[in-house]
């Protein structure tokens, strides 16, 4: 009795305000909704490598892991849907298109093992994302920083042409990604069909009433109604890199300011 009567006279709310404004408290929510968000990322890509909705490209990702490129005879083939690779507590997500047959297909991780990671993980090294210029392998020792990396489709089109269906299929994915990611700021996107994905997830969750003046190019920089920042790039294609349309500088200038955006948290 003598409790309640204690309870009644105490100004409750300011003991409240009192005890969540301390750094110990304040340290123990972050850590935990960090903690919420390695479990969502991580139910959500058992998920993905266990998906089968596109037909079409697991029979082409599974046969191309079992007939293999000469060069890769011995590599055992990843050949499932390749999950989402980085940081859960990122703040910049690199969006790319799909996976390589012999790239990311092979060894289960986003641009590593071809000529596009050959390209990024360099720059991503140069501007303190990634603690490694060379991404070869799933057990390679790469680890980013404030980076989390996927893409709009997970498993390897044919001829890197995935279809309207399978794109629609694998949104859900990027919806779940998108959300568990609670210190997103910044989302760069590799190639026009990558923006697009991205901005069909904007038109999709609500976050943004129409496209207007969005367009694909190289460099271009929008600010999202909810305050996150979309960079579009170039995709780091052998076409592209080889052909000198995407050099090394451009693409270091776009990490660079998904860098200081991030940063000026
Ligand atoms: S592309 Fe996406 S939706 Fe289609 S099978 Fe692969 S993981 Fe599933």
């Amino acid at each position: 009795m003598r409790l309640a009567a204690e309870n009644k006279s105490e100004p409750i709310l300011p003991c409240i305000a009192a005890i969540v404004s301390q750094p110990a408290f304040r340290i123990t929510v972050v850590q935990a909704k960090s903690q919420a968000a390695h479990s969502a990322l991580a139910e959500l890509n058992s998920r993905i490598i266990a998906c089968n909705r596109c037909v079409r490209l697991r029979e082409y990702c599974t046969q191309v892991a079992a007939t293999k490129r000469r060069a890769y005879a011995d590599f055992d083939y990843w050949g499932r849907p390749v999950p989402s690779f980085g940081d859960p507590d990122a703040a910049v997500l690199i969006v790319g298109l799909a996976p390589g047959a012999h790239g990311s297909n092979r060894t289960g991780r986003p641009f590593t093992g071809d000529g596009s990671g050959n390209f990024l993980y360099p720059v991503l090294y140069k501007t303190g994302f990634a603690s490694q210029p060379n991404a070869v392998s799933r057990d390679d020792g790469m680890q980013l920083s404030d980076m989390q990396i996927t893409s709009v489709v997970r498993c390897a089109p044919p001829g890197n042409k995935p279809l309207p269906g399978e794109l629609a299929n694998c949104a859900p994915y990027l919806d779940q990604e998108i959300a568990a990611l609670e210190n997103l700021r910044v989302i760069v996107c590799l190639g026009k069909i990558a923006f697009d994905g991205v901005l069909q997830h904007f038109r999709r969750t609500g976050k943004l009433a129409r496209r207007g003046e969005m367009i694909f190019a190289h460099g271009a920089e929008y600010t999202l109604p909810n305050g996150q920042t979309l960079l579009a790039s170039y995709h780091p294609s052998l076409q592209n890199t080889n052909t000198g349309k995407l050099t090394e500088a451009m693409f270091l200038k776009v990490f660079q300011r998904a860098g200081e955006i991030a940063r000026a948290r």
